[in-house]
């Protein structure tokens, strides 16, 4: 049993909550944290299962929280990454239009990409698209070449190595489950699977738990998560040669997904997909999982019966995605004609925590609330990992308030 007194606890051991340790610390290297993860290693969930990719911001609304903090998070993360040697590679990607109804959507990112700021993005024409990717083929695309790819994995060892070796009264504890709260006046005891932990302010980025543990601790939300798994499929030895590095379509407006795209990965992969299909287990990355207490609450959420019920053909679309390699093959062939079955082979999965809205919207932004002496991170969907260290940031700034640190 562990009883101790923390200035700040966190939960959840992924980029969000170890980069807001970590810039708390940078701020006050005094203050005592603990990064409470429930599982056996740092980003077992969306951070490590992720595309790996460091968005450059072009898809975002201007003004938006994901486009402030891409731009900054993203030029954070590469500077950080060279500086504590993290595997990455800043190797730019193309976004290819292949139907003439996608290009007005294509203008719009681009503008948007102009009004985010974003350095190096230039339009390019059906010949240079070959030029860049000898097997793509397209009508026009964006060249973006301040795009890249990291390993996030080793990313967040570094902020939990750094944490520990940097600030003496801070910790990161693994295996260590948040179950509850108790409040007694200025003081929360923070329940776990390994005893308590005292604390005076909590700050909880606990990703696709992030609705249950806020009204757990009293805070509450008003939208809920709902589990989007994203699968891949990998390029054989014989498909690799198609792709040189990242070749995404124009996004669906609809929603914030990018569409299934190929990323050449920091081990030297290359990953096609992810989709997006609908969990019956948050944490489920097998297609058939279930967990009845997931799907009950999922289901019975209205916000969830409504998305549906606006967008049933993207749903089974997706559905049909997941179970057959060949219409999965076939979204892949409008960027590579020529990829064939034997080019892609079943990969690994990652699933979304996405905040719906009652009115069955997909929250689209970032979202982080707080009250007393709790701060909750309720949305932080991609590109959550290229923002972190700019979002832990923003928290900071919202702690020192909030929680008078000052
Ligand atoms: C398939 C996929 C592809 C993506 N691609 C990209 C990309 O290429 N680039 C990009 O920038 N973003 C991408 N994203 C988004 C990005 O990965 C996420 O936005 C980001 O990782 C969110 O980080 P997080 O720390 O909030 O969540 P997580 O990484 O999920 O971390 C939350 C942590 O909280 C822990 N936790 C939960 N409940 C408890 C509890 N009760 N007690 C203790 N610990 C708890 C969990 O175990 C987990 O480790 C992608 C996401 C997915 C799923």
């Amino acid at each position: 049993m562990t009883t101790n007194l923390y200035d700040i606890v966190v939960i959840g051991g992924g980029c969000v909550g170890l980069s807001t340790a970590y810039k708390i610390n940078q701020k006050y290297p005094d203050l005592k944290i603990a990064v409470l993860e429930k599982e056996s290693q740092v980003s077992a969930h969306q951070t490590g299962r992720n595309s790996g990719v460091i968005h450059s911001g072009i898809y975002y609304k201007p003004g938006s929280y994901k486009a402030k903090n891409c731009v900054t998070g993203r030029r954070e993360l590469v500077a950080f990454a060279k500086e504590y040697n993290i595997k990455h590679d800043i190797c730019g990607k193309i976004i290819v239009a292949s139907k003439e109804e996608e290009l007005a959507h294509m203008n719009k990112v681009f503008q948007n990409g102009i009004a985010n700021g974003i350095e190096d993005i230039r339009m390019i024409s059906a010949k240079e698209i070959t030029e860049i990717e000898p097997y793509c083929e397209g009508i026009a695309g964006i060249w973006v070449g301040c795009t890249g790819i990291i390993d996030y994995v080793g990313f967040t060892k570094k902020l939990a190595e750094l944490i520990e070796s940097k600030f003496t009264g801070s910790k990161v504890f693994l295996e260590t489950e948040v179950k509850d709260f108790i409040k007694d006046g200025p003081i929360t005891t923070v329940k776990t699977n390994r005893g308590d932990f005292t604390a005076k302010n909590v700050i909880a980025c606990a990703g696709l738990q992030s609705d249950r543990i806020a009204i757990k601790e009293g805070t509450g939300t008003d939208s809920a998560i709902v589990g989007f798994r994203g699968d891949y499929y990998d390029l054989s030895e014989k498909g690799k040669n198609k792709v040189r590095n990242l070749i995404y379509p124009v996004p669906n407006p609809q929603f914030p997904f990018l569409g299934v795209h190929f990323t050449r990965m920091t081990n030297g992969s290359v990953e096609c997909g992810p989709n997006a299909v609908f969990v019956f287990k948050r944490e489920g990355y097998n297609k058939t999982d279930f967990n009845l207490k997931d799907t009950v609450q999922a289901l019975g959420y209205k916000g969830t019966r409504r998305f549906f019920a606006k967008h049933w053909r993207f749903g089974l679309d997706e559905y049909r995605g997941a179970f057959s390699k060949a219409y999965f093959l076939k979204r892949l062939q409008k960027l590579i004609p020529s990829l064939q079955s034997d080019d892609i082979v079943p990969g690994r999965a990652g699933v979304r925590a996405m905040a719906l809205s009652r009115e069955g919207n997909m929250i689209d932004d970032f979202k982080i609330e707080a009250k007393g002496n709790a701060i909750h991170v309720l949305n932080a969907p991609s590109p959550a990992a290229t923002a972190a260290l700019a979002i832990g940031a923003a928290i900071e700034e919202i702690a020192t308030k909030q929680f008078n640190l000052g």
